[in-house]
This record gives structure tokens, sequence and C-alpha cells, in this order.
């Protein structure tokens, strides 16, 4: 009797065993193995009738026992795996979906020990955090933005989060790489269970330094645009003001005089101004261009006439022989060489000579503007033709200007499907170059 009590347990427990390993399936396997074997002993030991009729009672009961147990513990088993894989669904599914995200994010648990970082987070660091890093113990690389101040430890975003205080949309500065400053945007809040427990937190980073660097052009640009206004205003002011006194005195000559300077400020204004409205053309795509078939070389000899008379230092030498046709906007491209040319005469003050050459390259006309005066460094050749541009070294801070005419320049020549380049050395004169595809028709 004993025997079969030692058995019957150990069916019970090996049903339950493999219900729990492989579900509903493999505890029915277990249970028709387990009555099967009770027939066979009621079949090898004999029993008469009695024994027989309440051997079979008992195997049909237990029969009865171990099928419900097999189905409760093998569904429950299931229930479980099924909770499982859609946890690890839900996890993978979270994975990919911060790591995609355009922000960094991190995620502690409720110690502020490290569970997830994306990969942004390295790029936007410039460092990734080890496994199992523990925020709040170690010193971070943050500084408060508004006051330079090093965030201590208790400060850190995260573990601030995790005391339930929520960061929002703080700025912060952070030396990035070889001492660059990167601005930082933080969020970071706790995340709570059902009853209102830290259970984790979170910290999104947002890098904003473009959107800081392109606050501080605006900001540059609008300082830079009102002082050069400024200056041709006030030189205008003055000039009215001196030809009014000057009034009295009927002085011919200077009259002529604050006249001409009246006209160059008024000149230099409307320069100024075409050259900003220039750029809101192109930034919104209406620079539209009237092309027509006409010689380069005529023009060349205009402007060249043209700026020739407003500088008495410089003498400008046109080399060129024979036509070069081409097919263009022609006032666009005289504005190009009046740039060029201008540039030539501001940036060489202690030079007399100016060179502008025309000249068939295969299919294509290319003009040139020479000049010898302070040079543009190799690191700097690439961006200037960048808009709002200027070298910033101390010598160059004496000449105004705006950063526009080259921007302007670059885009007149590309939309006429020809290039412009420029070829220099610091303090030893520089040649700008453009070409346009020659009119063969
Ligand atoms: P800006 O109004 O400042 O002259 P540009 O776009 O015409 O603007 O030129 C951009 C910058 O390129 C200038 O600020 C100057 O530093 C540099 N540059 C242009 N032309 C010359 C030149 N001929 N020689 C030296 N530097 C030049």
């Amino acid at each position: 009797m004993i025997v079969e009590t030692y058995i019957v347990f150990v069916n019970v427990a090996l049903v339950i065993y493999f219900a729990f390993r492989e579900g509903i399936a493999g505890g029915f396997i277990t249970s028709a193995i387990s009555i099967a074997y009770y027939f066979y002993i009621i079949y090898t030991r004999h029993f008469v009738k009695r024994q027989y009729i309440s051997g079979i009672d008992t195997i049909f009961i237990l029969a009865i026992l171990y099928f419900f147990l097999a189905y409760i513990i093998g569904w429950l088993k299931e229930r479980i795996d099924q909770l499982i894989d859609r946890q690890t669904d839900e996890r993978r599914r979270l994975e990919a979906i911060i790591q995609q995200l355009p922000v960094g994010v991190l995620i502690t648990d409720k110690n502020g020990r490290l569970q997830h970082q994306n990969k942004q987070i390295a790029q936007i660091l410039g460092k990734k955090y080890p496994a199992n890093y523990i925020f709040g113990k170690h010193t971070p690389l943050l500084k408060d933005m508004f006051n330079g101040e090093e965030v201590i430890p208790a400060q850190v975003p995260l573990a601030q989060a995790l005391t339930k205080r929520a960061i929002i949309n703080k700025q912060y500065t952070i030396e990035r790489g070889s001492h660059k400053q990167a601005y930082l945007q933080v969020n970071a809040s706790a995340i709570r269970n059902k009853r209102g427990e830290i259970i984790a937190a979170a910290q999104i980073v947002s890098d904003i330094t473009q959107q800081k660097e392109l606050e501080r052009q605006k900001d540059d640009f609008l300082s830079m645009a009102s002082h050069e206004l400024k200056t041709p205003i006030t030189s205008l002011k003055m000039f009215v003001d001196l030809q009014t006194k000057q009034l009295n005195e009927k002085d011919p000559t200077k009259a002529k005089y604050y006249n001409e300077r009246i006209r160059d400020q008024a000149n230099r204004l409307k320069e100024l101004t075409n050259d900003l409205l220039d750029v809101s053309r192109i930034q919104t795509g209406k620079l539209r261009f009237n092309k027509e078939i006409f010689d380069i070389s005529e023009v060349v000899k205009d402007t060249v006439e043209g700026l020739q008379a407003s500088t008495k230092h410089h003498h400008i030498i046109i080399k060129s022989s024979g036509k070069h046709r081409v097919q263009a906007d022609k006032y666009r491209i005289y504005q190009v060489l009046v740039n060029l040319i201008t540039n030539a005469v501001k940036y060489s003050p202690k030079a007399m000579r100016i060179i502008v050459k025309v000249k068939k390259i295969k299919h294509n006309i290319v003009v040139s503007v020479q000049d010898f005066g302070i040079g543009i460094d190799q690191s700097e050749q690439h961006k200037i033709f960048e808009k709002l541009y200027q070298v910033t070294d101390p010598e160059e801070k004496t000449f105004p200007g705006l950063g526009l005419g080259l921007y302007i320049s670059k885009q007149i020549i590309e939309r006429h499907e020809g290039k412009i380049w420029v070829k220099s050395k610091k303090r030893k004169g520089a040649t700008f170059f453009f070409c346009l595809p020659a009119y063969t028709g």
C-alpha cells in the first residue's frame, strides 16, 4: 500500500513537472502514461473481481485528478510564457524606438543604475557610459548654461529626478571632443508604478548646439547689418549738414565734393540693401535670371571703366582679346564682376595693380580678377563663399562688409552652370576665377 502511495506521489510530481515544462500537452501525455501504468499494475497482479473494480475506480479518480492538474498547471505555464513573450517583445520594441530617436535617452533603475542608453548619447555627449554606471555617484561633464557652474553629483538630472524633482528643458554646456563647446537641453523625470513608487528614471538629452549657433549667427548678423547700415547713414547725414552749411558760402568746389560723397554713401546704402534683398531671394528660391547672349569682354570693359573712376589709387588692367560670348543674365554677371573687383580694391590697400583677364579654356569662358593684397589663408578659402562668412584675423577687422558678396556671386554663377573659386596665399594677394559655358550657337 505504501509503495502504491509513493507511486501516486511520484506520478503527481511527474505530471506537475512536465505540465510546467511542456505545457498542457506535456501534462496530458504524462497523465496518460501514468494511467496506462496503473492499468498495467492491475493487469499484472491478477486482482479478483472486487479488487479489480475498486482498482479501476481509483484509476478513474486519479485520471481526473491528473488531467485536471495537467490542465491547470499547463494553462498557467502557457499564460506565464505568453506574458514573458509579450514583455520581451515590448522591451525589444521600446529598445528599437529608443535607438531610433533623434535625441539621447538614458534610463536607470530606482537606484540610479544605468539600464538603457541609445547610440545618440555617445554622439551627443562624446562618450558612452559604462554598463551599470550609477548616476549621482560620479561627477558628470555638465555645466549649467546660465551660471556656468559644474553640476555637482546630487544635481545630476537623473539623480534629481529620482529624488522626485523633474527637470524640464534645462540647458547645459559641455566640452565635447577637442574642447568644442556643445549646448544641451535636458529633461529628466522619475517613472512610477501603479502605487506611485519610483521604479526608474529617464533622461532625454537634445543637442541644441546648431540651434544656438543659428541664434548666435542671427544676432551677429543683425548687429553687423545695423553697423554696416549705420555707417553710410551717419556719413550721409554729416555730408548733408556740411552741404547745408556751405550753401551760404556758395563754393562750387565744396558743393561738388559734398554731392559726390552724398552720392557715394547713397550708393553704398543701395548696395547693402540690394545684397540683403538678394540673399532673401536666394533663400526663398526667387532669384530670377533674364538670360541673353552677349560678349562678356564688353561687360568686363564697362565694369572696369566704371570702377576705375571711383579708385585713384589702383590701376585696373584688362587682359582680354577677341569676343567671348556667353548666354547669361548680363546684370547679374556685372554684379559678380563688381563684387570681385571691389573686393580686390578693398583687400589690397597697399597694392596698385589689379588684373582682370578673360580667356576661353576648352568650352568655357574663364574670367579672373587678381590682386596683390592681404590674401586669404588656405584654411579660410572654402569658407569665404559661405553666407555671412568673413575672415576674422586682426588685419581683416578694419574692412567693412557683410560677408554676403561672394555668397551671392557663387549662387549666381552656379545657377548659370558655372563655377567660382579662388587661388591665394596669405599676404601674397588673391586671384578669384569664375567660368561660364561659352556660347557656341
Ligand atoms: P565682404 O562684404 O566681407 O567683403 P564677401 O562675401 O565679398 O564679403 O567676402 C567674404 C570674405 O572673403 C571677406 O570678408 C574677406 O575676408 C574675404 N575676401 C574676399 N575677397 C578677398 C580678397 N580679394 N582678398 C582677401 N580677402 C578677400
